[in-house]
């Protein structure tokens, strides 16, 4: 079985309904986990909308820090572990 990471303290949950594919978030991740979303059925696939993979999120909070929409949120590790629709994005 493969060994699970220490989790961070709180991970960075996107919201991808308002994300505007600004790439502020990209360029400031210190370990690339925020990426482009390209599926044409997605409503922000225009602009493409970004995706954070929390399997590999520290926990920085730089990309909340530089979103010009908010549409980045910290959330306690504690909680995001507890709400089903976000366990998943921890799976690797
Ligand atoms: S909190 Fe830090 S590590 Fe996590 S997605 Fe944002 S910039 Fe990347
Ligand atoms: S900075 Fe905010 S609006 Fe811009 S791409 Fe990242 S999440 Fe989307």
């Amino acid at each position: 079985m493969a060994k699970k990471r220490k989790l961070p303290k709180q991970l960075a949950i996107l919201d991808e309904d308002l994300c505007t594919g600004c790439d502020a978030c990209v360029t400031v991740c210190p370990v690339d986990c925020i990426d482009k979303i390209s599926d044409p059925n997605h409503p922000g696939y225009a602009m493409g909308v970004c995706t954070i993979d929390l399997t590999v999120c520290i926990g920085c909070k730089l990309c909340a820090q530089v979103c010009p929409w908010d549409v980045i949120t910290m959330v306690p590790t504690e909680e995001v572990q507890r709400v089903p629709r976000y366990q998943e994005l921890l799976e690797v």
